[in-house]
């Protein structure tokens, strides 16, 4: 799962356990099949970010419930949905399917994206009571407080809020990509709330000249890329700002 959200090693390091990496595919999507393939007798969770950070790329339809009939089963996948509210696909099968017909999924979710709540630190996770009852076993007692609580519970009720957020990231998506394309770069399509660019030279040398102008992005260089960033999709003034100031650079 190469690049992959940097904590699935951590933890599991912490844990004592192994990681086994299966790098993405060429077009940045999960090589499921080489995931399948890793697997061995001591395999114990597989981790699936969908959508995917920092590529923002998600799983074809029906492509991870054939996942999930192959896997064997003493193998649980974690489904990771931090940014799983912001795929607009009609009936698009996410973790709460999988879970409620029993397959082996814990799914998590977070309310740092698309509720912006990020400093709160809450999020909840799904699965099979047995599971969950593992998890209950070496949680921390004191995981979440009260005002995170009374924070999540308010997001999930303000529509509004949510109906507005998702709006205006689908409009920016869509101009900020095609203005990066017009400008050369490579753009995949994303269905979260930042997009995985190839900024065409070093990312280490642009992201430092964007944070004179006040900007900063993410360059992949510890996932091993020396061209890609991870650009979070702004405001409308945010996202001028950053087309602005390409501009003027390219010019140097
Ligand atoms: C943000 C994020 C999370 C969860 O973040 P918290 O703020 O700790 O809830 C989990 N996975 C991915 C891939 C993320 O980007």
């Amino acid at each position: 799962m190469y690049p992959y959200f940097p904590p699935y090693r951590t933890i599991t390091l912490l844990m004592e356990g192994t990681t086994i990496e299966v790098p993405l595919l060429e077009n940045h999507t999960y090589n499921l099949e080489g995931i399948l393939t890793a697997i061995n007798e001591n395999t114990k969770l597989i981790f699936i970010c969908n959508p995917n950070n920092p590529t923002g790329t998600i799983l074809a339809e029906n492509e991870l419930e054939l996942f999930l009939k192959s896997i064997p089963p003493h193998v649980i996948v974690v489904l990771d949905e931090a940014y799983v509210e912001f795929i607009d696909r009609e009936r698009y099968r996410t973790g709460i399917d999988y879970v409620k017909e029993g397959y082996p999924v814990i799914f998590v979710r977070t309310f740092s994206k698309l509720y912006g709540l990020a400093g709160t630190r809450i999020g909840y996770a799904a699965a099979r009571v047995e599971y969950i009852e593992t998890i209950q076993a070496v949680r921390e007692p004191f995981s979440a407080n009260r005002i995170a609580h009374a924070g999540a519970l308010a997001a999930l009720d303000d529509q509004e809020y949510i109906n507005k957020s998702l709006r205006e990231n689908k409009r920016e998506m869509l101009e900020l990509t095609n203005k990066l394309k017009t400008l050369g770069f490579d753009v995949i399509e994303s269905h979260a709330n930042f997009l995985f660019v190839d900024m065409k030279e070093h990312v280490m040398v642009l992201s430092q000249a964007l944070m004179q102008e006040g900007i900063l992005i993410r360059p992949c260089i510890a996932w091993g890329l020396q061209s890609h960033a991870r650009i979070s999709i702004g405001t409308s003034e945010q996202n001028k700002l950053l087309i602005k100031s390409l501009k003027k650079l390219e010019k140097i």
